[in-house]
């Protein structure tokens, strides 16, 4: 008789280009693939409705993509811990697979799930998938991991990487008794965000599904596409300058192999040092990405807090109307209320603007930069914890980074980076009559600022960062 295999999965949605799911079909051709709804996972209090509705709809393509293949995928809304054992005993499964995970939760609840499985004489079989380089793969001399970033391109860069993987084909589907047994053991008709409790009226940033992604990709990869100045465009929010790719990569509705393969390509085809250097630049976000994933899986503290002990006791402010105010995109900062309105309204923000909003909550409001970590992974289609924690980290200067300080001065950042006001108009609709200067300098008169219902700064820029300033030495002092 063919084993049967369960194969979970968690944010590798796709059935091109997996680790653990190309093992298994090596093994035998009945893969059923299963999906947990975590009831805690879903009901705390970093979930996004844009980030659930991307996820639900690419799981209505991936349904689609098992039953093209000739399996079905099957979903549970339960505690793996509980779901997951149970569900294979009940399917008489000889094995289940999965892709390993670095964070916290994740790590702690497979070990649970795996010792389970193997009490009831089902084995356990577990890969590497959503990193070109696994955590302990990538190490110091001494053999430690790395906590700075340049040290870690280095190395990560000159390792081989591998290639992407052929998508599963040819696999079975349950017998009608097992299905009727499936049934028993708590599967569910894939539900739709609404269903789960959230709704995003809104279009998706990024189309769900593999094919979505894949075409994202090509798109940004072609002759003309946005990969060849992505040195020079990527700091621009006025434009789509970058690959959009992050709500894909965070779910895995793309291979990572399959993306770098895309780049090696391009960069093959380049020709001149410009276009070389872009491309390159591009490898770096990547590689930014697997040194969040190694520094959470080797760090897991900094899911709980500031990774250095200064900012341990920091006298953060923590002014609530001032948080709302940011939230809404009603500071009085035109560059920030674009950019945190262009997050309400589409799930997604520019980097560059990520790094402006993250500087202005903890530097010029002094509010703690896990309420804005928390907003974030309330709001981003592509939140993760991993790469959000790092970014707020690196932000609020409380992480790995060695630069001790970094503070930016909204004017400065606009002035550079949006110079025509262009991203500002588009966000910041009621400010578009006025003149460049005034909207990229934040230089608007009272007077103009009533008539287009547009609030006063609530703080001042300068005050604020020498008030930093000296709860950091301050902070110092006492070490
Ligand atoms: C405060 C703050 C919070 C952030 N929160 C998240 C988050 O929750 N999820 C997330 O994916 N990224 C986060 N980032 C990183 C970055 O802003 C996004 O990855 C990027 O804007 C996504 O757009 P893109 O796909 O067009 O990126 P591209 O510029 O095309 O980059 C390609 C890919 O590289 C990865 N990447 C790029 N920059 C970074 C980075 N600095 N750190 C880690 N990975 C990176 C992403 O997977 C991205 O899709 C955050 C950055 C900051 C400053």
């Amino acid at each position: 008789m063919t084993d049967l295999i369960l194969f979970w999965h968690r944010r590798d949605l796709r059935l091109s280009d997996n680790v653990a799911l190309f093992a298994a079909r090596q093994r035998s051709a009945k893969v059923i693939g299963v999906f947990c709804f975590d009831p805690s996972l879903l009901q705390g209090r970093g979930v996004a409705p844009a980030r659930v509705t991307y996820m639900v709809e690419s799981l209505r393509k991936l349904q689609a993509e098992y039953a093209k293949a000739g399996s079905q995928l099957l979903f549970l809304y339960d505690n793996p811990s509980h779901g997951i054992p149970h569900l294979a005993s009940a399917l008489q499964a000889q094995q289940v697979f999965w892709n390993q995970d670095v964070e916290p939760y994740a790590t702690k609840r497979d070990r649970t799930i795996a010792d389970a499985l193997q009490t009831l004489g089902i084995e356990v079989y577990t890969q590497w998938d959503q990193l070109l380089h696994s955590p302990g793969t990538i190490q110091t001399q001494n053999g430690a991991p790395y906590t700075v970033y340049t040290p870690f391109w280095k190395n990560w860069i000159q390792q081989p990487k591998a290639e992407p993987l052929d998508a599963v084909t040819g696999l079975m589907r349950l017998t009608e008794a097992e299905q009727e047994r499936a049934i028993a053991a708590g599967t569910i008709p894939l539900p739709t965000a609404k269903d789960l409790g959230f709704i995003w009226d809104h279009d998706l940033f990024l189309a769900p599904g593999t094919a979505a992604a894949t075409a994202k990709l090509a798109d940004f990869c072609q002759d003309q596409g946005a990969i060849w100045e992505y040195e020079e465009q990527r700091n621009i929010p006025a434009v789509i300058g970058t690959s959009t790719l992050s709500a894909a990569l965070k779910f895995g509705t793309i291979g990572i192999r399959t993306v770098w393969a895309e780049a090696s390509r391009t960069l093959e085809r380049s020709r001149g040092d410009e276009s070389r250097s872009s491309i390159e630049t591009w490898q770096k976000e990547l590689a930014w990405r697997e040194f969040y994933q190694h520094a959470l899986y080797f760090f897991p503290e900094l899911a709980n807090g500031p990774y250095r002990t200064l900012f341990k006791q920091f006298p953060w402010l923590n002014d609530e109307e001032q948080f709302q105010q940011w939230c809404q995109g009603q500071t009085g900062y035109p560059i920030v209320d674009a950019a945190m309105r262009q997050l309400n309204q589409t799930g997604w923000m520019h980097n560059r603007c990520r790094m402006i909003v993250a500087s202005f909550l903890t530097k010029d409001l002094i509010i703690d930069w896990s309420w804005g970590e928390q907003y974030f992974m309330q709001t981003l289609i592509d939140g993760d914890l991993a790469a959000n924690n790092g970014g707020w980290q690196w932000s609020a200067s409380s992480g790995m980074d060695p630069k001790p300080l970094r503070i930016f001065n909204p004017a400065s950042q606009a002035k550079k980076f949006d110079p025509e006001a262009n991203y500002i108009r588009q966000w910041v609709p009621e400010l578009s009559g006025l003149k460049t200067k005034a909207l990229v300098m934040g230089m608007i008169s009272e007077t103009e600022r009533n008539h287009c219902n547009y609030p006063n700064p609530i703080v001042e820029h300068k005050t604020q960062q020498q008030q930093f300033k000296t709860f950091y030495k301050q902070g110092k002092e006492n070490q």
